[in-house]
């Protein structure tokens, strides 16, 4: 199908463009030359005053897998006020509101004008499970990140300091079960709870029965990932997430980067930063850290973020820092699951409610916001409300919202607690992010991070065809005063273009589509390999309910697979 986009105000950063008039031009699922397309023959599309960029790219959103489903069959009453009817042939039926089923969560990506999501936390056991999910959820690409924080193998071999194992061991993991990059959610924390410890532990706590500190989790994974040549590097939930206080660990997780180089691109990326920018010693006291730590990652080009926005309401909180969620539960004291997967990490799962009127939620909701606004660069921030954390992923208009308007954030401010906006700086910043940088930080930064700028986050020749276009000028509305305008715009995307298809036309679906599932394969020295799958062979005999061969995910169970191959130094 050949689609021409006439007229359209074009921003699209990673090539340099801020809100040209210009046309775009697709053939083949790929951006290409406008005079390769025939406007005779082509589906046009009239752009004029309407803002046109790269579809959206999600790096941090829990939408597949057991604690996601889980999630899911806790929370009953989120399914009855969010119901989607069935329409033959352009979508299928689903519920749920902050624990939508996957058809729901590829519906909504899609009418906001997002062609990819990530979800960030699976036990690597359950990798055929969030894979089905993933296959399920239609219009968007993705990928996984397994989770390696308290995995026995990592342990052993950094226990024994086999830096080149535990190298090797995280690219036959990734390539086994098809993940796109490492996740560290509370290093060392899973593993010490099931010791009767690990809530609120440090980098310098060690982990009982092995000799190691979360410090060394970090450390090694980073040296392998870096050795690896994986694009996206350690992504990190960091210790004492939910902690008052815990801003002086997210300090030191941050410092551990200093003894490696600055790369082309970030090498730690620290995930929902706002819980974990916290300073006081005690729920009582507690007060915003975000300007210690934005002073940090100014100074570091090695970290990214990306927010965790609270966003007031009832929502889920899902993690596999398993302790937290223990810790959550004895503060609201409603719903509370657990569990533990085998060798390899924990889950917990409690519904929470962030209210305007309490201090600390008041505070909660200002952290993320200030952080964002007081890193001066870009592309090194990411939106999330670490879906549904903090809160569901379609209420990321808002967030742009109060990032590109002070009178939209004031708004809100009017309704907070006052006594929490006291130990806020948030009141008195008055940056307002550009039309470039709202693309940068939910396009072009995401795409850059995942080392995907090739083909996603911009709109040049050779790029995916994933065009989102919203019915706003933006050479004539101003955003800091028209934040209204903004929203409405955002929630629904005018067009999308997915690879090429257009599937979203006034703002509804047209049509069910389904993306591809990425996943990295680092090649290392096949001698080296050989030799870490002995171990691993002998370990799952005697450790795991599953044998190795079920363990692998399969090209051939997934419905479509982009594979990422990357040269390693090992
Ligand atoms: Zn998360």
């Amino acid at each position: 199908m050949e689609i021409l986009i006439r007229n359209g105000v074009v921003y699209d950063p990673l090539n340099g463009i801020e809100g040209e008039v210009m046309d775009i031009a697709i053939k083949d699922g790929k951006i290409v030359p406008t005079e390769k397309v025939d406007p005779k023959e082509a589906y046009v599309i009239d752009a004029r005053g309407m803002l046109v960029v790269p579809g959206g790219i999600d790096l941090h959103t829990h939408v597949a897998g057991p604690k996601v489903n889980l999630g899911r069959v806790m929370r009953p009453e989120d399914h009855r006020v969010s119901i989607l009817r069935y329409i033959p042939g352009r979508r299928h039926s689903g519920s749920g509101k902050t624990t939508p089923s996957t058809t729901v969560i590829g519906y909504r990506y899609i009418r906001m004008g997002y062609t990819m999501i990530i979800e960030p936390a699976s036990p690597p056991i359950k990798s055929r499970h969030t894979h089905e999910e993933l296959d399920d959820i239609p219009y968007v690409d993705k990928a996984m990140l397994p989770l390696f924080d308290s995995n026995w193998f990592i342990l052993k071999f950094i226990r024994e300091d086999a830096r080149d194992k535990v190298a090797t061991y995280i690219a036959w993991l990734l390539r086994t079960v098809k993940g796109y990059a490492v996740k560290l959610v509370d290093p060392g924390a899973g593993e010490a709870w099931g010791w009767g410890r690990g809530i609120g532990i440090s980098l310098d706590d060690e982990i009982p029965g092995w000799g190691v500190k979360p410090r060394d989790i970090i450390e090694y994974t980073l040296d392998a990932c870096i050795r690896l040549g994986i694009p996206h590097k350690v992504h990190i939930h960091c210790n004492r997430l939910g902690f008052p206080g815990n801003y002086e660990t997210t300090l030191e997780t941050i410092r551990l980067t200093e003894k490696f180089p600055i790369l082309d691109r970030p090498i730690m990326h620290i995930t929902h930063i706002q819980f974990n920018a916290y300073g006081g010693e005690t729920w009582g006291n507690l007060r915003s850290a975000s300007e210690e730590l934005a002073r940090e990652i100014n100074r570091n080009p090695r970290v990214s973020i990306d927010l965790g926005q609270v966003i007031f309401g009832t929502q889920t909180t899902m993690t596999a820092d398993a302790p937290y969620e223990y810790v959550l539960y004895h503060l609201t004291k409603w719903k509370w699951s657990s569990t533990d997967a085998e060798c390899e990490c924990a889950a917990g799962i409690v519904p929470y409610k962030y209210r305007k009127k309490s201090y600390v939620n008041t505070i909660q909701w200002c952290i993320g916001l200030e952080i964002a606004l007081l890193v001066r660069d870009p592309w090194r921030v990411v939106i999330s409300t670490d879906h549904p954390n903090g809160g569901p992923f379609t209420r990321y208009p808002w967030i742009v919202a109060w990032l590109m308007s002070k009178r939209a954030r004031d708004e809100v401010m009017k309704k907070l607690n006052e006594r929490g906006l006291r130990k806020c700086i948030l009141p008195s910043i008055d940056r307002e992010y550009t039309w470039t940088e709202f693309v940068i930080i939910t396009r072009a930064a995401p795409a850059k991070l995942l080392g995907l700028e090739k083909t996603k986050g911009h709109l040049g020749v050779g790029a995916d065809a994933d065009v989102a276009i919203y019915d706003i000028d933006p050479r004539e509305v101003d955003p800091s005063r028209d934040y209204e305008k903004l929203i409405k715009a955002l929630r629904r995307a005018k067009y999308v273009i997915k690879g090429g298809e257009v599937v979203v036309k006034d703002g509804e679906v047209t049509r069910v589509i389904y993306g591809s599932t990425y996943y990295i394969n680092p090649v290392v020295s096949p001698d080296l390999e050989k030799s870490v799958k002995a171990e691993i062979e002998q370990w799952f005999k005697r450790w795991y309910s599953v044998s190795l061969s079920t363990y692998e995910v399969r090209i051939e169970e997934l419905r479509s697979v982009k594979e990422v191959k990357v040269i390693s130094r090992v």
